[in-house]
């Protein structure tokens, strides 16, 4: 998982640049300017559902960004489809349901 600032970790680093030979057309063109250079930016964001100005709770979804270097055009590709991040760890047993053995 990235560091606690959301800092692409050198494992991840590394699945990115393979997700990226396998998947990213490299004559893509941005949309705005024309441009086909293209920059990732080195942490991974996140987006959440809108409940009306209530924070917190609910699914949180992890982003790389893909940045046109000449305009800023941002392309947000979803990290976890992407294959970029460890599976999340399996929620903890509430205290006082852990199995014992005897
Ligand atoms: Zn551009």
């Amino acid at each position: 998982m990235p560091d606690l600032d959301g800092k692409l970790t050198e494992t991840e680093t590394v699945r990115l640049t393979e997700w990226y030979k396998k998947n990213w057309d490299h004559q893509f063109k941005c949309p705005i300017c024309g441009s086909d250079t293209w920059q990732t930016g080195q942490h991974i964001v996140e987006t959440r559902p809108y409940r009306r100005g209530i924070l917190g709770g609910g699914p949180i979804y992890a982003y790389v960004q893909v940045f046109s270097v000449q305009c800023g055009y941002t392309v947000f590709l979803n990290a976890q489809i992407m294959g970029i991040l460890d599976p999340p760890p399996p929620p903890a047993s509430p205290v006082g349901t852990e199995k014992t053995d005897g």
